[in-house]
């Protein structure tokens, strides 16, 4: 099935992420953990793809799991950074192969032996790169594209990010997901801002609960997200306990996505981690309101 028929949906939904293992000796585990969040029945699940290829063999047979074993939709996600056209034209063969629509077309982050590099020589230089050459395998592919409420941190202002962004979904991007954010206003006024620039697909908002206090600073790196008051104090408050963190940030990631929800979102993607118990517990607080 493909992402955009779901979210054409009004009912509230909840989906999830998984990434997939670094080596060969984490595939069980993760297999697992995939098994366990399948079984509670989200909208789809995306499997995250490794920029430097380090974990990125294991995306397709995940992704392939969670459809054929689980019978959830499923979307790959795939990068194109620094790859040669020949890679992702066979990566995307294979996907087309496993049967598989959804895709998430990414630049992916530019490794730091290559931060100097020429990147006039690059087959790939940004995601729309990639959508061009997803589009030219297989019109049929259903695209998603990453966006950044708090802008993406190598652009120089908003301006920019959305006028690239845009350029991105023209190019034929069928939804965009977002990047993390902790403050629900940000995204509101992320998306007057994108509606107004004539952005019009639909908006999977990306929710990374917090569950323990090491995750916080990793997660500012990653994302350069703002931290509410809010949230800063409930990790001052919790954060040496890590039992109460849990509970602290998983009652918070499930505040936002209800307030999500209640302004017209349909579908919340929760960054997961690998982390069935979170998933579980997230989607059990909101049991009425999914209806489940
Ligand atoms: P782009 O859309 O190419 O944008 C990157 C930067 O270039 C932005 O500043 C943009 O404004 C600018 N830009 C875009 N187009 C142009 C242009 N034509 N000319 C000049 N500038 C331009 N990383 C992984 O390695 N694996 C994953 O699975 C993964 N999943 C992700 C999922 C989501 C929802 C998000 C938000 C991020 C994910 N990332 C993943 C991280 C992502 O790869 C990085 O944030 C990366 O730095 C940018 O990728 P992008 O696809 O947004 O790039």
């Amino acid at each position: 099935m493909k992402i955009t028929e779901l979210l054409t949906d009004n009912r509230p939904l909840l989906s999830f992420e998984v990434f997939p293992p670094k080596t060969e000796s984490g595939f069980e585990s993760v297999k697992t953990a995939t098994e366990e969040i399948a079984k509670l029945c989200p909208s789809f699940m995306s499997v995250t793809y490794g920029a430097g290829g380090g974990t990125s063999k294991y995306t397709l047979d995940i992704a392939k799991n969670i459809k054929t074993l689980y019978g959830v939709p499923t979307l790959a996600h795939l990068t194109c950074v620094s790859s040669t056209k020949e890679t992702v034209k066979q990566k995307i063969s294979e996907i087309k192969a496993a049967g598989i629509t959804n895709v998430m077309a990414l630049r992916g982050d530019i490794p730091e032996n290559l931060l100097n590099a020429d990147r006039s020589k690059w087959d790939y230089k940004h995601a729309i790169d990639l959508i061009y050459e997803l589009k030219s395998t297989d019109s049929d592919f259903c695209i998603g594209g990453a966006c950044y409420p708090e802008i993406h941190p190598e652009s120089e202002n908003q301006k920019d990010d959305i006028r690239y962004l845009k350029e991105k979904v023209d190019a034929g991007c069928d939804f965009l997901t977002t990047q993390m954010f902790f403050d629900n206003n940000l995204l509101y006024n992320f998306l007057y801002k994108i509606r107004e620039a004539g952005i019009t697909v639909p908006i999977v908002p990306g929710i990374m609960p917090i569950t323990n206090a090491n995750q916080v600073e990793r997660a500012i790196k990653l994302s350069g997200s703002f931290m509410p008051q809010r949230f800063k104090s409930l990790v001052d408050k919790f954060g040496s306990n890590p039992a109460a963190m849990k509970q602290a940030g998983i009652a918070y990631a499930t505040d936002q996505i209800i307030d999500l929800y209640a302004n017209g979102i349909t579908n919340v993607h929760v960054y997961s981690m690998n982390k069935p118990d979170v998933a579980e517990k997230i989607q059990s607080n909101l049991s009425d309101i999914l209806g489940k």
